[in-house]
């Protein structure tokens, strides 16, 4: 496999002193999948208020699993930052991360957004949710992921591609919730009512529904945030499934820290900073995701598309059923 890993230097000209109680350690070293522009607002507003600096390096979550697996003890990362329970729960499997003992993050992380023993937690939540045209789409038709299986949607269906991690997680919800066989009846289902090949990316999918290929599609709600953000008038709007039965499926940007890290203290606190207050707003907001705390403020885009029902299955349990969701997806015939 190739893989491409890019050291960046976050260098802060308004460094304060440490306040008090923070520890000796003067930077943090993360491995992240991130997009600098969703993390260095973050990561600077941490060294302003805690004197800690950082250096991270960019690659693809897999890459970075199998970059640290090779490291091992020699490795210089203190924290894996990444998306989707399914990457968290894939390091964590193969003893990567170092499970923590905090009061704080078991209050501020629900219970089904993390690890039972802390080695990983979520620290913003996305929905993966339906998208329609809103020219050849009326609401009143739209109910369900399994009902975009019915043959009433034949040609009409968007999806991206099953290799998506996203998707795995998905499907995994579905495998909890149906078990095997009504799993791969409904996803024969979407594979039958797809209008188009699948597509590489999220924002394919809604593009494709703008541009009349197809009308309906499940993505996750930021990439449509986005491109609302340039257009307010964007021809796609969310709906949100599932609300009589066990919700929206939503899964989590997070964090864990590196079993071999040599600054475990400070790599908690900075943790715990993230998890709530300032920084929980500021993460929420710069992916137009979803704060831990359902109270927490929205940004307005997000405000715009009202409370919803979310799934409480732990996260957890569907990072042990990517291996079976992706058996399934392949039997569907969903590649
Ligand atoms: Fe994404």
């Amino acid at each position: 496999m190739r893989s491409f890993f890019l050291w960046s230097l976050v260098a802060s000209l308004n460094v304060v002193h440490a306040e008090g109680g923070a520890t000796k350690t003067k930077q943090l070293v993360i491995y992240t999948s991130r997009a600098e522009y969703l993390l260095k607002p973050l990561l600077d507003r941490y060294t302003a208020r805690h004197g800690v600096k950082f250096r991270y390096m960019k690659g693809k979550a897999a890459a970075l699993v199998q970059k640290l697996i090779s490291e091992g003890k020699n490795t210089q990362a203190d924290l894996l930052m990444t998306v989707d329970a399914g990457n968290l729960w894939f390091a964590a499997q193969n003893k990567l991360l170092r499970p923590l003992k905090s009061k704080q993050l078991e209050a501020s992380v629900p219970q089904h957004l993390r690890a039972a023993d802390l080695s990983w937690v979520g620290l913003s939540v996305r929905a993966r949710t339906i998208v329609y045209s809103t020219e050849r789409v009326k609401t009143q038709a739209l109910s369900s992921y399994e009902d975009l299986a019915d043959k009433k949607w034949r040609g009409k269906l968007c999806l991206r591609t099953a290799k998506k991690v996203y998707n795995r997680s998905l499907v995994a919800m579905l495998l909890e919730v149906h078990g095997v066989k009504p799993t791969e009846a409904i996803l024969k289902g979407w594979v039958n009512n797809l209008a188009a090949p699948v597509f590489p990316s999220d924002t394919k999918v809604i593009e494709a529904i703008k541009a009349g290929q197809c009308d309906l599609g499940i993505v996750n709600t930021y990439y449509l945030g986005r491109l609302l953000k340039k257009d307010p008038a964007y021809p796609v709007r969310i709906f949100w499934p599932n609300q009589s039965s066990y919700g929206v499926h939503v899964n989590i940007s997070g964090a864990g820290i590196v079993r071999h890290s040599k600054n475990y203290q400070a790599a908690l606190a900075f943790l715990e900073w993230l998890s709530q207050g300032e920084a929980q707003r500021m993460f929420a907001d710069l992916n137009l995701e979803y704060p831990l705390a359902s109270k927490a403020a929205r940004n307005a885009i997000v405000q715009g598309w009202g409370d919803f029902k979310a799934s409480n299955l732990s996260l957890s349990r569907i990072g042990a059923l990517q291996k079976d969701a992706i058996k399934v997806m392949d039997r569907a015939g969903y590649r």
